[in-house]
């Protein structure tokens, strides 16, 4: 029995959202609140005669502190899920700190301005101190790990897929595969076709921004940067077959690397088609990325939010995609002194989501871990106190949820390796 504040209303938290009327036994109460409220409105509409859980809405602009404040005080939620986007991370989570609520999200902090001087200089200060790049790290959210602690609170970062499941999987493998890991390879594969030229998966602004950034992994106790998309390996995934793909930065590396220490190489690998890669390089090439606001007519606009406009809507694509993912980690290590290496992984097809929940398979394998990783809080069966990433905490009762909401594991004992 609780009561769930969900803040956004976009292609994840609308998986996320169908999945917590499946279990209105935990989910007994939900309320919707997002910038737009029409949106809002529209999906608890089309829920309400399918569950139990009792849907109510509310408009917020979560990047005010005081209007998240207001509406918790007003709606006195057990958790807040920030479902929004992660420039929103650090005002809900003061709200939450303010309230004495508990808080989860699926993405790490980054700043939707990224020209503000301010910012800009502790980034720049960490990108020569840490060794990688990217706009979105971990610092700022775990600067916040005494304030919660002390307040008796829990605050879980990245419970989507990657990050998220691939935390778990990690745990998972540290504590039923291996007495140490060697290496982990994070493998995100998408064998979805939409029929567009062009199109991104999820909100395309921060897709763009995440694939267009310098590459980087981690070896031997640093960071390892490389021009965007200059690695390229192939592999034959379960039921999609080969596909190309690139090593990218992404941010469960940063977590992983401090949780599982003795990891000598952590890498992560996306694929992608040639058509966008050559569209998006296209689309970087004439400034059609930049966050910084140009003026058009007398009016201000920032490029990628401009190319957002035109871009098709990532929900849009469900009744589109044909297809299947498949996300997964590979690792080498060593259990009772000899060598092994272990693959665990989910299969999911887009069309298969879109029958369940109206979306596909990108934001279902989102929402879904959403979905688990707050019924883990709402259940005791994750409770330590502070900020913590999903590797931190018993993957155990969060893979049962995954394999029993949509999203089952598959793992292979003799894995093809990336080299
Ligand atoms: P969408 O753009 O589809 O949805 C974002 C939602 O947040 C919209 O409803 C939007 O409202 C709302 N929103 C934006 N700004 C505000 C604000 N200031 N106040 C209130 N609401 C706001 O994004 P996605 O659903 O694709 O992504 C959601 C999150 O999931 C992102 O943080 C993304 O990074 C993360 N993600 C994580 C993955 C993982 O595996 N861990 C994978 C994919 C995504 P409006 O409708 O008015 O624009």
């Amino acid at each position: 029995m609780s009561k769930v504040l969900i803040i956004g209303c976009g292609g994840v938290a609308s998986v996320a959202i169908h999945k917590c009327c499946q279990v209105p036994e935990v989910f007994t109460e939900i309320c919707i609140a997002s910038r737009t409220k029409a949106k809002c409105d529209k999906l608890a509409a089309e829920l309400a005669p399918k569950t139990t859980t009792k849907i109510t809405t509310a408009q917020v602009d979560a990047d005010k502190t005081e209007e998240v404040i207001a509406l918790i005080k007003a709606y006195q939620p057990d958790l807040v899920m920030n479902i929004a986007l992660p420039y929103q991370d650090l005002t809900i989570m003061d709200a939450c700190l303010a309230c004495g609520v508990n808080y989860m999200d699926t993405a790490n902090y980054e700043p939707e301005n990224t020209d503000d001087p301010e910012w800009r200089a502790i980034y720049e200060k960490r990108c020569k101190e840490a060794g990688f790049s990217a706009y979105f790290d971990y610092s700022w959210q775990w600067a916040y790990a005494k304030k919660f602690e002390e307040a008796g609170l829990t605050a879980l970062l990245g419970s989507g897929f990657d990050p998220g499941v691939t935390q778990a999987y990690c745990a998972y493998a540290k504590k039923h595969e291996f007495d140490t890991i060697d290496t982990i390879d994070i493998l995100d594969c998408n064998g979805g076709d939409h029929g567009y030229a062009f199109a991104t998966n999820f909100n395309p602004e921060i897709n763009l921004r995440e694939v267009s950034a310098p590459g980087s992994y981690w070896e031997n106790g640093h960071w390892v940067e490389i021009p965007a998309m200059s690695i390229k390996r192939e592999y034959n995934f379960d039921k999609v077959g080969q596909k190309d793909m690139y090593l990218l930065h992404h941010e469960e590396i940063e977590s992983l690397a401090k949780n599982i220490p003795e990891a000598k190489r952590i890498r992560f690998f996306m694929t992608f088609g040639q058509s966008y890669l050559d569209h998006m390089r296209c689309l970087e090439d004439v400034g059609m990325l930049s966050t910084t606001p140009v003026n058009f007519n007398g009016q201000e606009i920032v490029p990628i939010q401009f190319l957002k406009a035109l871009l098709p809507d990532p929900a849009s694509l469900g009744p589109r995609t044909k297809g299947k993912t498949n996300i997964g980690c590979i690792f080498t290590g060593k259990k009772d002194g000899k060598e092994k290496t272990y693959y665990i992984y989910n299969v999911c097809d887009h069309q298969e989501c879109y029958k369940e929940v109206g979306s596909q398979a990108i934001s279902y394998t989102t929402g879904v871990p959403a979905m688990c990783g707050a019924l883990m809080l709402l259940t005791g069966k994750w409770t330590t106190k502070g900020v913590h990433t999903v590797e931190e905490f018993d993957p155990d009762p969060y893979l049962d949820a995954l394999d029993k909401y949509g999203l089952p594991r598959s793992e292979s004992h003799s894995p093809a390796l990336v080299d």
